[in-house]
């Protein structure tokens, strides 16, 4: 079993490992930059390590800074959380090759899912379903272009293979805009990304956001825990998620759940991830898998019994995975609203000193966040503060409970979007279950 784990991160995540590794017995040691030294899980780590000025690029993005944290603390492990460095393979190559563990997959799976041609590709020869379209990269002389572009049929999306964070792509509804999209994409890639490969795949009109959380051991067994619905998104953000996905029967859950452990046990993959697929008219279509653990990840928890965090400890420490699938029985549902510290209108972000705050609680009420009275929100990061999450036996159970759960939830001196959230629990089209990924932005009149 490891020992001590340093958690390469910051805030609710941050504190939400910490937790797991001490109901492990693992110790802590917390990593952070000088505008951190007040977070939460700083102050009840093991141990912590100031590692660089604020900015990301200076601490949580500084490699070697982390390495020689885990040195001088003798920590066995690194867990990367989310974001930062989570999904960059080469850190978990120099993790490794200084000795120590890194709590994801093999640095060769991040490398490979991280190239959007490559991922599809694996995803093909193993069976799941993909959007279809170009195999491979576009190529360069515009007949061809063209051709490939009317074989795909419009509307379709020119996507950089080195594509993330919802840059690097462009939709084409008409062939004679194909040919420019393809250079422009190109070109914007190869700045972003330093990649400017790019590829076509059908553009889907009114998809949902539909994912499968996955448990993958070492030894070659895989279980996946039921999907979750994130499809309330604005600027490609997740502001609310759900777990199980509505109108999502046991037969298609039963399909795609096997297409995808059936892809980890193929690709070898380790530890937590996520299956991120566009769901239209019935059909899963693949777009991309997170070789990490995600923000979302509690309400697979509430609605599984099964915590990841732990899981992701127990599986890097080497164990075997003791989950069968036949042990995994969704209950009831769950409903995650991040809680963000941004002008609920404008989406300013609204960092400063928090005066007040009171969290809610009562029966199946889960509040993941760091943040405390007095605390100051640093204008640096992110601008989540933490995630409210709720259980209940049923939809309309769990959204009047996070109902509830807002109306209870004070946070004072900054602004944030409760406000936002009260209104999409209140929303009829969110209540009837199953909008689709555009439909935040209608509801908030940024779309037609
Ligand atoms: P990234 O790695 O940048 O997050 P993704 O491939 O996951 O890129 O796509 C991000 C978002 O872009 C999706 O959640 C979806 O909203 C939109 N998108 C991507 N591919 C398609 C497609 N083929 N049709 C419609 N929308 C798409």
């Amino acid at each position: 079993m490891l020992k001590k784990v340093l958690i390469a991160n910051r805030g609710e995540i941050a504190l939400r490992i910490l937790r797991a590794c001490r109901e492990l017995g693992i110790k802590t040691v917390a990593v952070h930059s000088t505008a951190d030294r007040d977070l939460k899980h700083v102050r009840l780590a093991d141990e912590s390590v100031c590692i660089g000025p604020p900015r990301s690029i200076d601490s949580y993005l500084n490699i070697p800074a982390i390495i020689s944290a885990a040195e001088v603390t003798g920590a066995d492990a690194i867990h990367p959380g989310y974001g930062f460095l989570s999904e960059n393979a080469d850190f978990a190559e120099r993790v490794e090759s200084s000795g120590f563990v890194f709590i994801g997959p093999r640095a060769e799976t991040i490398r490979l899912m991280g190239d959007k041609i490559c991922a599809k590709e694996a995803m093909i020869t193993a069976g799941v379903p993909c959007v279809p379209g170009s195999e491979g990269g576009t190529p360069d002389a515009p007949e061809d272009i063209l051709q490939m572009g009317s074989r795909i049929g419009y509307p379709l999306i020119v996507k950089a293979t080195g594509g993330g964070g919802g840059r690097g792509m462009r939709v084409v509804r008409s062939p004679d805009e194909l040919v420019g999209a393809v250079a422009m994409t190109r070109a914007e890639a190869k700045t972003a990304f330093g990649n400017d490969v790019v590829f076509m795949e059908k553009f889907l009109e009114h998809p949902r956001h539909i994912e499968l959380q996955v448990l993958a051991d070492s030894y070659g067994n895989a279980i996946h825990l039921c999907e979750r619905d994130c499809s309330m998104q604005r600027r490609n953000q997740k502001v609310v998620e759900e777990a199980p996905a509505p109108g999502i029967t046991e037969e298609q859950r039963a399909r795609i759940g096997a297409q995808v452990t059936e892809a980890c046990r193929r690709i070898g993959y380790r530890g937590a991830g996520t299956f991120e697929f566009l769901y239209e008219d019935g059909e899963f279509y693949f777009i991309e898998m997170n070789t990490r653990l995600q923000v979302e990840h509690p309400v697979t928890e509430l609605i599984t019994g099964v915590d990841l965090v732990k899981q992701q400890l127990l599986i890097a420490s080497g164990e075997k995975l003791t989950i069968r699938q036949q042990d995994i029985k969704p209950h009831g549902h769950a409903i995650e609203c991040r809680i963000n510290a941004e002008d609920p209108n404008t989406f300013a972000p609204s960092p400063g000193k928090i005066t007040r705050y009171h969290a809610p609680g009562g029966l199946g009420v889960r509040v993941d966040s760091h943040i405390y009275a007095d605390y100051s929100v640093p204008p640096y990061y992110d601008s989540m503060i933490g995630k409210l999450i709720v259980h209940g036996e049923n939809r309309m159970t769990a959204i009047s409970r996070m109902h509830g759960a807002l109306s209870e939830m004070v946070v004072e001196g900054i602004k944030t979007n409760i406000p936002l959230q009260t209104r999409i629990m209140q929303d009829a089209a969110f209540q009837a279950g199953g909008a689709d990924i555009h439909y935040l932005e209608k509801m908030l009149g940024m779309k037609k």
